[in-house]
């Protein structure tokens, strides 16, 4: 908001006049003739105040009547618009053509709010209030804002005037942290799909271990779910909430009639410079005991340099994810065998989200709610690991 204009201040305390001057007038009696002059005096003293009080009087009725009369119409009748002269400013000149402009449109003029560094929500209210529409955009990721997801810039500028239903368009930082320049970015792989593909490729780059492209994945011991459906649902929930977060993600599938191999499952990662890629998995027993969670990270020639960031985003990710379903953590595993992690550049995991051979992880796993607590615990244990960099 624009500073108060400093008004002209009063001076209220000049300064006074010291008493009376040495030159007051002072009366002498006793010059010329007493007699007469003595009563003629105050005679006279005495008709000329009554003169002067009747002038008053005589004046205040002939005025009061007219001056309270004419205040009101003197008023009204002030010329209400002021049409700048030619060769004014040319701020004058700009008032002009916006008022042509709005008159030859039809449309009534609002006087565009300031929204700057108010919440997006606030600002999206606050502008369809005023009758605009609304443009939201993300910021560049350099644009420093006070705090996520409030809004950096505005078009047009606070105070110009635009015709109701035009668009204001805002962009928003939605860094939680404003130190951090560069947005992070999470790909997740949602597990397996419709239909396997059993042709082989190698394990990992020039391995001559060969392996199915894409595995069939469980199947629900009770609701006979196949796994790739439960890991899409939880994947997607995951994708909300990281982006609520300024994330940007990356689905390595967001529908189940795929046909993408494991090795080009972590190429999409090394792609998109992931900070983390989350693969969403259910996990399956011989007996159908087992229950909980279970997070898996690389282990072997060719994943070296991300062995240790991985084994840190699954301690992190696993602690939360059981802490928001109560669910039992089974001990980090190290892997080595798995070709959507050989072929991955950048820090990768695994969370298997519950044995789909157990009923009540099958039960779990299907259900929305506790998708919706998977995702919130996976999404969590991610932002600690990206905050943690
Ligand atoms: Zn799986």
């Amino acid at each position: 908001m624009a500073p108060d204009s400093l008004g002209g201040t009063t001076d209220r305390s000049r300064p006074k006049r010291s008493g009376r001057g040495a030159g007051a007038p002072t009366y002498r009696a006793g010059r010329g003739r007493r007699a007469g002059n003595g009563a003629l005096i105050p005679a006279l003293t005495v008709l000329a105040i009554i003169c002067v009080v009747a002038g008053g009087i005589a004046l205040a009725l002939h005025l009061t009547p007219t001056t309270s009369a004419r205040q009101p119409v003197a008023s009204v009748a002030r010329p209400t618009t002021v049409t700048p002269a030619a060769g004014a400013d040319s701020t004058a000149a700009s008032l002009s053509t916006g008022s042509s402009s709005a008159a030859a449109t039809n449309a009534p003029e609002t006087e565009v709010p300031n929204v700057v560094g108010k919440p997006v929500t606030v600002a999206e209210t606050v502008l369809t209030a005023a009758g605009f529409q609304v443009q939201t955009r993300v910021a560049d990721s350099s644009a420093v804002a006070p705090a996520a997801n409030t809004v950096v810039t505005q078009q047009p500028l606070a105070g110009a005037r635009l015709a109701a239903g035009q668009a204001v368009i805002i962009t928003y930082q939605p860094m939680a942290n404003p130190s951090a320049r560069r947005q992070y970015v999470v790909v997740i792989d949602a597990g397996h799909q419709a239909k396997a593909d059993l042709a082989l490729e190698p394990e990992g780059p020039g391995s001559k271990i060969k392996k199915p492209k894409v595995a069939g994945g469980a199947t629900g011991v009770a609701t006979h779910i196949p796994e790739y459906v439960d890991a899409l649902a939880i994947s997607l929930k995951l994708r909300t909430v990281l982006e609520a977060q300024g994330v940007k993600v990356v689905m390595v599938r967001t529908g189940n009639n795929v046909d993408i191999p494991n090795s080009e499952r972590a190429r999409i990662g090394n792609r998109a410079n992931a900070d983390l890629v989350v693969r969403v998995h259910l996990n399956s027993a011989t007996s159908s005991k087992p229950r909980g969670i279970l997070s898996i990270y690389p282990h072997s020639q060719w994943t070296r340099a991300i062995e240790a960031p991985s084994k840190a985003a699954a301690g992190l990710v696993e602690a939360a994810v059981t802490k928001a379903t109560g669910a039992k953590a089974w001990p980090l595993s190290a892997v080595g065998d798995m070709t959507g992690f050989n072929f991955s550049t950048r820090p990768t995991i695994i969370v298997e989200c519950g044995f789909m051979s157990n009923p009540i992880d099958d039960h779990l796993g299907a259900s929305p709610a506790y998708q919706s607590k998977l995702a919130q615990g996976i999404g969590a244990g991610v932002m600690s690991y990206l905050k943690s960099r």
